[in-house]
Parts: C-alpha cells; structure tokens; sequence
C-alpha cells in the first residue's frame, strides 16, 4: 500500500465504524474535495478506486476536468456560484452541483440549461444560521425546496448540503446537523435522495446525523 491508499483506508475505517452506529444507510459517498490539490493529488486518489471529486470555484473546476479529461471522473461544485460564472460552469456539465444557495441562483440556474441537458442540484441550507455561510435558512428551505421544482424544469433536485456549525461544541455542530437532516427527512417524498454533511473535522458525527455524503478535503489531501 502506498501512503495514499494507507490513509484512504484508515478514513474508511473511521467512516465504517460511524456507519454500522448508525446503520441507516448501506452506502455512504465520498467526494473528495480537492480545491487545495494538484491534478497529480486527484490522479492519486483516482488509482485507489476515488471517482468523485468537490471542487468550489469555476475556474479551478474548468482546469482541473481538462487535466485530467481521459480519466472516468465525476465533477461536483461545491463553492459559492456567481451569477456571471453560470454559463461557465453550465457549459463543464457537472455531475452535482451541491452549492445552489437560493430560489434566486435555482431560477438563474433553470434560465441558461440549453438543449435540454437538465442540471442536477443540492439546496444549500444554513442551518447553523451563520453569517459568513452560504444557503438558505432552515426555516424556509422546504418552501424554497417545493418553489424550485415546481417552476424550474431543467433543475434535478437532489437533496440537501449544509456546512457543520464553525464551533468547538460538539453539541452546536450536531444540533445543526440534525437540522439539516430534518429537512431532509420531510423532502423525501419529494424524491430528495442526498444529505450532503459532513467534512474533515466533523464527519463522524454527520454520518450519525443520518448524511449519506461526505465532503472531505484536507483528511484525504493533507500531510500524506
Ligand atoms: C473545502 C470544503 C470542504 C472540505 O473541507 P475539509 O475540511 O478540507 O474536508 C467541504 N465542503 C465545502 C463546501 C468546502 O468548501
């Protein structure tokens, strides 16, 4: 094993062992969010079996799908989206596009789909009410959820991504959490599929709060 696949195993253990606590789900996704890395790095993860990949600018995400175009990779944005950068990153065709952050961007999003290649979508949601966070605020996601596939037919709404509350309080970052998966509990039988929660410092804990996607950068990433 080399030191790649060495610490990609040790995450997986952790990320079993939070699991089988939790056991709501049998699989949970990986995407590694490689916005502090090299397409070499991603080549790395790519030779031990990681297909998808979070990057969260337009630019990087545009230079780091040519580098590396001839492997079978998926591409998800995970940033926060100018409107003027829509036809950009529109034009990459992403797999997921987790960072849609208000009725606003959905509706701009929906107006500049062309041919009918339908986009598909997480609502970010703030549940930690933090300023400095992008997303909607809980209170309101489930309306803005409903409004959005309603009046956007070239959007797929896939569920829901939320950041972990920025705070050493365990309790705080959990309570946000469960916030999340609340919201995404009562959006299911609008066919939301996805909780996207959970990143380097806080996925165990996502992953007890029933996520079944995690955004991890640095663990996968850092000091290998
Ligand atoms: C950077 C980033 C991540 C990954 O962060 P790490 O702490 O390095 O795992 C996950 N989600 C979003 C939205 C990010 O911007």
């Amino acid at each position: 094993m080399n030191s790649y696949e060495k610490n990609f195993d040790k995450v997986l253990q952790r990320i079993e062992k939070a699991r089988i606590q939790t056991s709501e789900y049998s699989i949970i996704k990986i995407v590694a969010v490689s916005k502090y890395s090299t397409s070499e790095d991603v080549k790395k993860l790519y030779q031990i079996g990681q297909r998808a990949f979070g990057e969260n600018r337009v630019q990087d995400l545009k230079q780091k799908m040519s580098e590396l175009e001839t492997l079978p990779l998926e591409w998800h944005f995970i940033g926060r989206l100018q409107k003027n950068k829509i036809n950009h990153l529109l034009e990459l065709s992403p797999t997921l596009v987790q960072s849609c952050d208000s009725y606003e961007l959905a509706a701009a999003i929906n107006k500049r789909v062309k041919n009918d290649k339908k986009v598909s979508i997480l609502l970010q949601i703030n549940s930690a009410k933090e300023e400095s966070k992008a997303g909607v605020m809980p209170e309101a996601a489930e309306e803005i959820y409903h409004q959005i596939k309603e009046e956007c037919p070239n959007l797929i709404l896939k569920g829901v991504m939320s950041i972990g509350a920025h705070s050493d309080n365990q309790k705080e970052i959990q309570k946000s959490f469960e916030a999340t998966y609340k919201i995404f509990e009562d959006l299911k039988p609008l066919g939301a599929k996805i909780c996207s929660m959970g990143m380097s410092n806080d996925f165990e804990l996502a992953i007890k709060c029933g996520s079944n996607m995690l955004r991890l950068g640095s663990i996968l990433f850092k000091n290998i």
